[in-house]
């Protein structure tokens, strides 16, 4: 119950002319500073039908879900927002701040670090304190000394604390023997056939690439909108090479202390180069290869510049037999000196599967499952814009159900048609259309060098 005569005012205001923006949000925004959280997020709520982009709104949900302790609601308000070019830095401290409700301690970090390194201003002095208390999960815990953590990771360039970590290889990072292959990944047949050529035939077929003076290493950039299977695609890679398969996380490398992570990354490399022949992958590579023209810090160009001197190798030999592949969603943040020779220089597409490949992929996901009859088409023609993850989340799903049918049956009941496409009835296309308008302003707007010409043909299309 709302005691504030004021606040009373303006709520009677706000109902008897409920489309008048500025009102609703300067209600929300009093709801919001006099800790009415409920009420504001509802108001914010109102107000983003009205103004479904705006910056300030989305802002003030965030907030007050961060505030009512729903960080994740928190943060799918903020992610249409995070996508965009050149967001407002403050929305990248409420993510952080919503990430680290979620105990993701090193995306957090990165967010907040890249907000500030944009906008000094947005800094928070409270936030970047509990982003400084050691990491439960980032890499050499174990090897940190007991000491008072800095005041703030990002104020100055405090000394790392454990300058004698020696090479161990960040925790979390292991090379594996990875169980699929290319037969494993439905659809994308130009995708494979790009990796074939540049990856898996010079490591093959050696003699003939070094007749051409080329040899196997170098890297890939994967893109595409989250889900298409670009982690998927990397293991596959992997297995089907025969190589081992290194994946790395933010989370391996990011450290709060400087110069840390720059170890954790030199680390990892020689773990690859210890493997060989090797797949090293790296998700969201966006984070540790950022435009360092948007950075304002100088030491957090420092990462960069690191994974570029490993990526070139201290000798033509280094990275022989080690094939990077990198995975981004955004892939315009990745500084440009990557796509030069010998780095990640072939921006490889993962689309977003069509109906064939959805039917594809659906076979797959299914093919350990007991059915009865199935018709992958038909759910692959109501599933659109679903990408491969979403298409495992409507499979298990199914599954689920199912499962509690037979348990109270007492027998395995198949699968049918109609399991899957009710599952799928339920659920939504996660980030296709999004994604697609984001790549669709860089590709209108920011295509000077050609480098998103791949992406042209994609854009025809209505998302
Ligand atoms: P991304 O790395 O692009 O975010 P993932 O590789 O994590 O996406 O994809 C999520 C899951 O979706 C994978 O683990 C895999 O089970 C499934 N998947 C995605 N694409 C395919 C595909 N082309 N064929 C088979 N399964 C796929």
């Amino acid at each position: 119950m709302i005691e504030d005569p004021g606040l009373q005012a303006l709520r009677e205001a706000a109902r008897l002319s409920p489309d008048n923006l500025p009102l609703r949000h300067h209600l929300a925004g009093q709801l919001l500073a006099k800790g009415y959280l409920a009420e504001a997020e509802a108001e914010y709520r109102a107000a983003l039908m009205l103004a479904p982009k705006d910056a300030d709104i989305t802002a003030g949900l965030a907030e007050a879900f961060v505030r009512q302790g729903a960080h994740g609601a928190a943060l799918a308000a903020l992610e249409p927002l995070l996508a965009t070019p050149g967001y407002p830095p403050r929305l990248g401290v409420l993510a952080a701040r919503a990430l680290l409700g979620e105990g993701d301690t090193a995306r957090a970090g990165y967010r907040y670090h890249e907000a500030v390194s944009r906008d000094p201003s947005v800094a928070d002095a409270e936030l970047a304190a509990r982003l400084s208390a050691p990491p439960v999960t980032a890499a050499p815990v174990a090897a940190r000394p007991h000491q008072a953590p800095p005041a703030s990771p990002y104020a100055a360039a405090p000394a790392s604390p454990y300058q004698s970590a020696g090479s161990a290889t960040p925790v979390g990072v292991g090379a594996e023997r990875s169980s699929v292959s290319f037969a494993d990944v439905a659809g994308m047949d130009a995708v494979k056939e790009a990796l074939k050529i540049k990856l898996l035939l010079p490591v093959q077929q050696p003699e003939l690439f070094a007749a051409y003076g080329k040899r196997a290493g170098g890297g890939v950039l994967l893109y595409g909108p989250p889900g298409a299977g670009k982690t998927h695609l990397a293991r596959a890679a992997a297995g089907e090479l025969g190589a081992s398969f290194v994946s790395v996380g933010l989370a391996d490398i990011l450290d709060m202390y400087i110069g840390s992570s720059e170890r954790n990354l030199r680390d990892t490399f020689e773990m690859a180069r210890r493997n060989r022949p090797c797949v090293l992958f790296f998700d969201e590579v966006d984070a540790l290869a950022a435009r360092r023209s948007d950075m304002r810090q100088a030491h957090t160009r420092q990462l960069v510049n690191q994974f570029l001197a490993e990526l070139d190798g201290v000798d033509q030999n280094a990275n022989e037999g080690v094939l990077v592949l990198a995975a981004t969603n955004a892939p315009w943040y990745v500084d440009p000196a990557f796509r030069r020779p010998g780095r990640l220089d072939q921006p490889v597409f993962v689309p977003p599967p069509d109906a064939a490949a959805r039917a594809a992929i659906l076979r797959i996901l299914c093919r350990d499952k007991p059915l009865a009859e199935m018709d992958f088409d038909a759910v692959a023609r109501v599933t659109e814009h679903f990408v491969g993850a979403d298409l495992k989340g409507v499979v298990d799903r199914a599954v689920e159900a199912k499962l509690h049918q037979s348990l109270s049956a007492g027998r395995p009941i198949p699968l049918l048609t109609a399991d899957i496409l009710a599952a799928a009835q339920g659920m939504r296309a996660t980030a296709v259309r999004e994604w697609m308008a984001t790549a669709r302003n860089y590709v209108m707007h920011a295509n000077d060098s050609g480098a998103w010409d791949e992406l042209l043909p994609w854009m025809k299309t209505t998302w």
